[in-house]
């Protein structure tokens, strides 16, 4: 049997999400992520073939940057918050969340949930967009999750810019590659502010920020091994990988201060 956050309210009710530093966090697993958002998919649909209006939905994979930057720009807390799936992205969400004694079961990663999605759209028949990273390297990434999604049906395919100048040629392009999921690497929260700016006029089902998952995908950057990632060591990795990353990886320990003090309270 499928699980579906459908039949609960919307947004994930307080007493199946985590709250971490105002920022909430649904305590599902990967496979009720993906079933939730097949389901959200396939109802876009029927509301689409009843010539009804089939709103974007938002999924925002957290980490503890993402929860440094939500205390201070409130607008992206409220993006963040407003997101259908919240997931936590990161052993520091996975920690804090237990400690504050709302555990959530899994960590769940943009990179592997993009090729688990690409699975279940090349299973349905649902179209997937690329959107962001360098040139060439979303097309690179297409023919990756083809690799992994055999049948999986690619969209679309573009770099562009976050910058709000480009918007509306990228809603036009996506509009006409009549995509059902699009995947959005333009870093945090570039990404994720994107998204929630053009939600209403987003013409697909689901729209996800997915970080260096273009690059991972395609060999541009290495994901750290199985064993850091299964230790909460991915993080150190990255910084060993991409040294320049340590003025934002302050946000870390930063945020596990603020846990220790604040807990749920932004
Ligand atoms: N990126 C982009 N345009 C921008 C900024 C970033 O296409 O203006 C891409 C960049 O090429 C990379 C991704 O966004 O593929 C960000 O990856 P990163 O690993 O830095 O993501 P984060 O750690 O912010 O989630």
């Amino acid at each position: 049997m499928s699980f579906s956050l459908s039949s609960l309210a919307q947004p994930t009710s307080p007493l199946t999400a985590a709250r971490i530093l105002g920022v909430r966090i649904d305590r599902i697993t990967q496979q009720q992520m993906l079933d939730e958002m097949d389901s959200l998919i396939a109802q876009a649909h029927e509301q689409r073939a009843r010539g009804e209006q089939a709103p974007c939905q938002q999924i925002v994979t957290v980490n503890l940057e993402y929860l440094m930057a939500a205390q201070r720009n409130v607008g992206f807390r409220r993006c963040l918050n407003q997101a259908r799936l919240a997931v936590a992205d990161g052993a520091g969400v996975v920690l804090a969340a237990r400690y504050l004694g709302t555990p959530v079961p899994e960590r769940i990663t943009g990179t592997d949930t993009l090729a688990e999605l690409a699975k279940r759209c090349a299973a349905r028949g649902y179209r997937l967009y690329l959107l962001g990273a360098a040139p060439g390297v979303a097309e690179a990434a297409a023919q990756r999750l083809q690799q992994l999604a055999p049948g999986l049906q690619i969209a679309g395919t573009y770099s562009g810019s976050p910058a709000p100048a480009e918007e509306e040629a990228i809603i036009a392009r996506i509009a006409q590659a009549q995509a059902d999921v699009l995947c959005v690497a333009y870093g945090a929260p570039a990404q994720d502010l994107w998204i929630t700016r053009n939600l209403e006029r987003l013409p697909v089902a689901l729209a996800m920020g997915v970080g260096g998952a273009f690059d991972f995908l395609t060999g541009r950057q290495q994901r750290a091994p199985q064993q850091m990632q299964r230790m909460g060591l991915e993080w150190l990795y990255r910084l060993y990988r991409e040294p320049w990353r340590w003025r934002r990886m302050l946000a870390l320990p930063q945020a596990i201060l603020l846990v220790l003090v604040k807990g749920q309270k932004a």
